[in-house]
């Protein structure tokens, strides 16, 4: 292969964090998804409430064995990079945290600030882009890379989606 990096999503794909934010969203009345406003309300209540993110991130569960796989990928030097969007500074302080001293995953971690697409922070050009959001993967591909929807309750992997992270030991 080439210099080109596999772009690993971390929220629904590292850890369970995105349905935990959902769910703690939820809780405290914001219970429309569809309405970006009610995002914009929730992450400013995290800025009040920082400790909302010790629920979603601090005790968030691994998602079918990614983190194994991703250090195993370190170990085997694939060139591999966590491209994650950020919502609060908090966010993004813990998220370093978590993979830095606890997962003690190493490789490079590149942050996606609101109001950006993940294409736009990186350039596709033919790289691959692991997400479980069908939205950021559709983007990426139009703009020139390629790309995989994960999905951790499908039976076996398609050509659009992955249940794991496990093919990217095996290529
Ligand atoms: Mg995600």
């Amino acid at each position: 292969m080439t210099n080109d990096y596999t772009f690993i999503d971390f929220d629904g794909v590292v850890l369970d964090s995105e349905e935990r934010m959902l769910e703690r969203k939820y809780a405290l009345g914001f219970q429309n998804h569809q309405n970006e406003s009610e995002f914009d309300k929730y992450f400013e209540y995290t800025n009040l409430h920082p400790e909302e993110w010790d629920y979603i991130i601090k005790e968030a569960k691994v998602i079918n064995d990614s983190v194994e796989i991703i250090k195993e990928l370190e170990i085997l030097k694939r060139k591999i990079a966590i491209l994650t969007k950020i919502h609060t500074f908090q966010e993004m302080k813990m998220k370093i945290e978590i993979l830095r001293e606890k997962l003690k995953i190493l490789c490079p971690v590149i942050f996606v600030p609101p109001g950006i697409e993940k294409h736009q922070v990186i350039i596709p050009n033919h790289q691959l882009l692991i997400d479980d959001s069908r939205k950021n993967v559709e983007k990426w591909i139009e703009n020139g890379g390629r790309g995989l929807i994960f999905d951790k309750s499908i039976e076996n992997n398609t050509n659009e989606k992955v249940k794991s992270l496990n093919f990217l030991i095996k290529r």
